[in-house]
């Protein structure tokens, strides 16, 4: 049925990705790895009944029942390609949905649906469904259908997390007597292992654990042919022409041994002096698999705390804690994340966490989502500036950190697009190549 509704075209340039375009990655999203990940969640629900029913009692049985009854419903609304219905929920996030459905509706007043929607509002709405069913039930609320997976990720890691872990403490016994151009070395390579940790996404695998390579330094270097746009020198200028106080906020991506890089980065921003203070920003729901929660954050910071068995990782999961606890790092999880906008729409519908992240020297924002936010998820002309494609959200100095897994991107040299095109068809999807991008402050310029 939603076939006669899709046209058989490539992404449109300049406009919103769509799965209307059969030859499109949003297609074969919508169409098989969306519902993928919700029969996954559905199974996931029914191998934890029994744990549930032991930790809540045997009214917990009828609960779990109606919300996977609600879950198999979802998934059929998308593979017919239903209409998008109100958010029903007390949450003040619910109005804020419902508004947009009916905004987005047709001329004649029928509400959106799966395959003709913009793909990002589509996709978004996904996962507040999916958040719907738990939050209407009375033992599920906060449950979390990813978090086996996430942890499982992380513990696959561990060879490639107690090798980052004790990197990073060797440079730091000597931190004080580096030079200049040793600080800006390792930097630079923190920011890289960083963006390499982001190859593992579990939304990509559809929620199937995805190891990263075991020693992610010794490879940084050969791992620099497929970094496609390198700004990282403008980090370096940035950090270093700024005096004073400096603040850095991270927009994280995914949680497990991606989390775990973004930490080491921070702990190396902070312990070389580079900046003051860092607030890191989590998702308030679960969201596109494997994204952070502030419970997989304390997960991580706990199992490096105490469970590996590496007394260097628990002399960092410590420091890490007394960071927390002391303010010079935070976690918040401000609702506009887990929202359908795009980033050029915050100025106008979230002032406040705009003005926030103007308060920053930088910003980096993690990942393939966050990047498709900063583009609008507009299939951008290739050539079109990263600034010109961020449109009017220019809060503060941004850094992009994106292994490229859907088929848009901005700021490449002309003809970089074609010649991938011609070795690689699918060059966009894997995230085997990566963009670091940056966008001056205004005030800078
Ligand atoms: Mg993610």
């Amino acid at each position: 049925m939603y076939l006669q509704k899709c046209v058989d075209l490539p992404p449109q340039k300049n406009k919103p990705l769509s799965a209307k375009y059969i030859r499109s990655f949003a297609f074969p999203s919508m169409k098989d790895r969306t519902p993928i990940i919700l029969t996954k969640v559905i199974d996931q629900l029914s191998r934890d009944k029994e744990a549930l029913i032991d930790k809540h009692g045997k009214e917990a049985k009828e609960d779990i029942k109606t919300v996977i009854n609600k879950l198999s419903k979802l998934k059929n609304e998308m593979t017919t390609n239903k209409s998008f219905t109100d958010i029903t929920s007390d949450r003040p996030d619910a109005k804020i949905w419902n508004a947009e459905l009916i905004k987005r509706s047709f001329p004649d007043g029928t509400p959106p649906n799966w395959f003709e929607s913009d793909w990002l509002y589509a996709e978004c709405y996904f996962y507040r469904r999916l958040k719907e069913a738990l939050e209407q039930s009375t033992y599920l609320q906060n449950y979390d259908p990813f978090l086996e997976c996430k942890v499982e990720s992380f513990v696959n890691s561990k060879g490639a997390i107690i090798a980052l872990g004790e990197h990073l403490n060797s440079v730091l016994k000597k931190v004080n007597t580096l030079s200049q151009e040793e600080i800006r070395k390792f930097l630079i390579l923190y920011l890289k292992a960083s963006l390499w940790g982001n190859r593992c996404d579990l939304s990509l695998s559809g929620g199937d654990a995805v190891s990263p390579d075991s020693n992610i330094l010794a490879q940084t270097e050969k791992l620099d042919k497929f970094i496609l746009v390198d700004k990282t020198p403008l980090v370096w200028k940035t950090l270093m022409e700024k005096k004073g106080y400096k603040i850095l906020d991270i927009v994280l991506d995914n949680a497990g041994y991606e989390l775990f890089t973004d930490l080491i980065l921070a702990d190396y921003l902070i312990s070389s002096k580079l900046v003051n203070k860092i607030r890191f920003h989590a998702k308030s729901q679960p969201w596109f698999v494997s994204d952070v929660n502030p419970s997989d954050f304390e997960f991580v910071l706990n199992a490096v705390t105490n469970d590996l068995e590496d007394s260097t990782l628990n002399d960092l999961g410590k420091k890490w804690r007394s960071f927390l606890n002391s303010g010079i790092w935070s976690l918040e999880a401000e609702p506009f994340w887990t929202y359908f906008y795009d980033f050029d729409a915050m100025k106008e519908n979230d002032p406040e966490l705009y003005g926030k992240l103007g308060e920053a020297t930088l910003v980096i924002f993690k990942g393939d989502l966050n990047y498709r936010k900063l583009m609008a998820d507009i299939h951008w002309d290739p050539t079109t500036s990263f600034r010109e494609a961020l449109q009017s959200f220019h809060p503060t100095n941004l850094l992009s950190l994106r292994t490229v897994k859907a088929d848009l991107i901005s700021g490449l040299k002309p003809g970089v697009a074609e010649n991938l095109t011609n070795i690689k068809p699918d060059w966009l999807l894997t995230g085997e190549y990566a963009t670091i991008q940056f966008d001056p402050c205004d005030d800078d310029e």
